[in-house]
């Protein structure tokens, strides 16, 4: 994956998201997870956006992403940002 430097500039959020949308592209690893708020397993499929499937928990209705990337992979896309300084 490419080091993009990201700046104090007006093209912050367009560069995010062409950062975003490469570290999608790659397909990094995804993990079902519970319900981060009552740790149930019973959900219902809502929504998806931005390559990812939102869950409603069926015991306490907090709305969670699930499948999400591990953490693993979460510490390579932060590792590709570096601050300007
Ligand atoms: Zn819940």
């Amino acid at each position: 994956m490419n080091t993009i430097i990201i700046g104090n500039n007006q093209n912050f959020f367009l560069t995010l998201k062409k950062l975003y949308n490469e570290f999608e592209a790659s397909k990094p690893n995804k993990v079902d997870v519970s319900c981060p708020f009552c740790e149930s397993n019973s959900f219902n499929n809502t929504f998806s956006f931005e390559s990812s499937d939102y869950r409603e928990c069926e015991e306490c209705s907090s709305l969670y992403i699930s499948p999400r990337i591990t953490k693993d992979e979460l510490q390579k896309y932060f590792e590709c940002l570096i601050p300007f300084s």
